[in-house]
């Protein structure tokens, strides 16, 4: 870990900087017991396996194995270095860091990403602000788009102005090369290898932040009709995975969270526009197609999505896309019908955000959205569309994974569409035959199962009881771990231990860089113990150990002894009964002692 900081203000920043506030910043985390749970934002999930321990400020997850402190947790959620971490919790806790620059060459892969995409959002309000062309495209935001100031600042806004080159050149002067801009996703190398261009070009742009307020990519608006493509977005990166991202989740997290419903946008003006009508808890896929991770995403902040479309073809379209997906995440989720020839945008500037309230608030079911949006209406349609409509129905509640969500999905249709449940219910069995899952493959159980439960046990004691350290020094040695992963951990909890002797497991973590030995550590941490008597417990897992490796070790001396006598080597056999008997007698004063 790059020493950048003092040890002490490390600590202090992770200490004033409690691991359930911070995590709540980004999963929503529900009180089971002493602990929070989570869906787990590491790997897919339905139900939470998630944990975080307020007592021990570490998070663990028992489904991929996940863990690890504050720390830990935003450079792997958060792709930032630990540096840029420690530089978050400081502001967040309010406390001033020494000034610090990171030296170009000393910049990781990220860091260097993050700086590249600073450099480029800085670029574009600059241009927005400051140029003849970019004041022309504030007027129109102001004036056409209704926008505030506050809120075009908020969002960073910014523009790209009209040339090929401008923010390639402007890079070169702060020491960004070409190459980084291309690996940031702002440069395009021209085909003929000829050089590189800005990917960005007469453009408003949208920067797309992260959830600690950085700029991870970019979102370009056309803003004349002669521009083919209405949108360009950045590729995805080492920073950027488009199905992790929403844009405006970043800021409308608190409000989802507190009002427990997502408004789900299509456009990034859609997004700007309800925001700034009052309506903060929304976020907008833009550009990007909506998938189940999105949907999974939303789900840890609130249980219910309002889909808020164009009214057009378009719109409805977008949203029959995002229903399995939203259902998959088993959200409860509902369809605005807006006015034909009307979109969010424009609705809320002729209506108003009352109206605008009615209409989320009396939004339709799904199957209902359906049905009003049918054109000819359902009664007219033939009986092959009518069955097309209804198997997408059935084909949307088939992705959940409650039989009771889906029997109350499908009641709803069938009392929509007059069809009997019975019907319904047919057609999703013979669906779900076709998508049923393998079953999971059973986990395989080692041959050293028992001794590599035990040495587990004894890391989660001498966890839960640091001070146990000293008294193990005395009952066994670091070679009673035959494995490895929990061998270093002791060597190294010994060793932080006599440097630091209020250790805690959050400080052994913050020394841990192997990603498996903070796995371990935090699977160890969150165990049971099934008792208080740590002392007693260690003892005697202490005991079970040493006798699991005598016992090896003399069967392992016995068929040595075996294959010397048969390859006639009686002096190596002699030496190895020797050891065998002397291995015997330390077996049975060990079992005295403890009977
Ligand atoms: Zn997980």
């Amino acid at each position: 870990m790059a020493n950048l900081y003092p040890e002490h203000l490390i600590e202090e920043i992770k200490q004033v900087n409690d691991i359930v506030e911070v995590l709540s910043d980004f999963l929503k985390l529900k009180k089971r017991g002493a602990n929070y749970l989570a869906l787990c934002p590491f790997h897919n999930e339905k139900t939470p396996s998630f944990s975080v321990s307020p007592s021990k400020q570490i998070y663990h997850c028992f489904g991929c194995g996940k863990g690890g402190n504050v720390y830990t947790f935003l450079m792997e959620h958060e792709n930032l270095s630990f540096i840029e971490a420690v530089k978050y919790l400081a502001k967040r806790a309010g406390i001033e860091l020494p000034r610090k620059e990171i030296p170009p060459e000393e910049r990781s892969k990220y860091e260097q990403l993050y700086f590249a995409n600073q450099v480029a959002k800085n670029f574009f309000i600059k241009q927005l602000w400051e140029t003849d062309d970019g004041r022309k495209v504030l007027k129109y935001l102001k004036e056409k788009r209704g926008l505030s100031e506050e809120t075009i600042n908020q969002f960073e806004l910014g523009f790209a102005p009209d040339a090929w080159d401008k923010l390639l050149n402007h890079a070169q002067t702060l020491k960004l090369s070409e190459v980084d801009l291309v690996k940031a996703g702002l440069a395009v190398e021209r085909e003929d290898g000829s050089g590189y261009y800005d990917r960005f070009r007469r453009r408003l742009i949208f920067p797309i932040l992260n959830f600690t307020g950085k700029p991870i990519a970019f979102g370009g608006r056309a803003l004349s009709k002669e521009d083919r493509a209405k949108y360009i977005n950045s590729p995805e990166t080492d920073l950027y995975n488009k199905s992790r991202v929403l844009y405006g989740l970043n800021f409308s997290r608190p409000h989802i969270r507190k009002l427990e419903y997502t408004i789900l946008v299509e456009g990034y003006m859609d997004l700007l526009a309800l925001w700034q009508g009052g309506f903060q808890n929304v976020v907008a896929s833009s550009g990007t197609a909506f998938t189940s991770e999105h949907a999974r995403l939303i789900s840890r902040y609130a249980p219910t999505a309002i889909m808020l479309f164009d009214s057009d073809q378009a719109g409805i379209m977008a949203a029959k896309r995002c229903a399995p997906h939203l259902m998959a995440a088993e959200l409860d989720f509902k369809a605005v019908l807006l006015p034909e020839d009307e979109d969010p945008d424009s609705y809320l500037r002729n209506k108003g955000p009352e109206k605008m309230q009615e209409m989320i608030e009396n939004a339709p079911s799904f199957p209902k959205f359906i049905y009003d949006t049918l054109r000819p209406p359902f009664e007219k349609l033939s009986a092959r569309d009518k069955e097309n409509v209804l198997m997408e129905l059935v084909n949307v509640a088939a992705q959940s994974d409650s039989s009771i969500r889906r029997e109350l999905f499908l009641k709803e249709a069938s009392a929509i569409f007059d069809i009997a449940l019975n019907s319904l219910k047919s057609e999703l069995d013979r669906l779900m035959q076709k998508i049923r899952r393998t079953p999971k493959e059973e986990v395989k159980r080692s041959a050293d199962a028992t001794s590599q439960k035990i040495q587990l046990q004894i890391l989660a004691v001498l966890i839960e009881n640091m001070n146990l350290l000293e008294k193990a020094l005395l009952e066994i040695s670091e070679d009673d771990f035959s494995d490895q992963v929990i061998k270093e951990i002791y060597k190294k909890m010994q060793l932080l231990r006599s440097k630091n002797p209020s250790m805690d497991v959050s400080y052994l973590l913050n020394h841990i860089s192997d990603p498996e030995q903070s796995r371990i550590i935090s699977q160890a941490s969150n165990m049971e113990l099934g008792t208080s008597d740590t002392e007693r417990l260690f003892s005697d897992l202490a005991r079970r150990l040493r006798a699991l490796n005598l016992e090896n070790r003399r069967k392992k001396l016995i068929s040595q002894i075996a294959s010397a006598e048969k390859a006639g080597d009686l002096k190596r056999a002699e030496e190895l009964t020797a050891e065998l008997k002397d291995l015997t007698a330390r077996f049975s004063s060990e079992e005295e002692l403890t009977d």
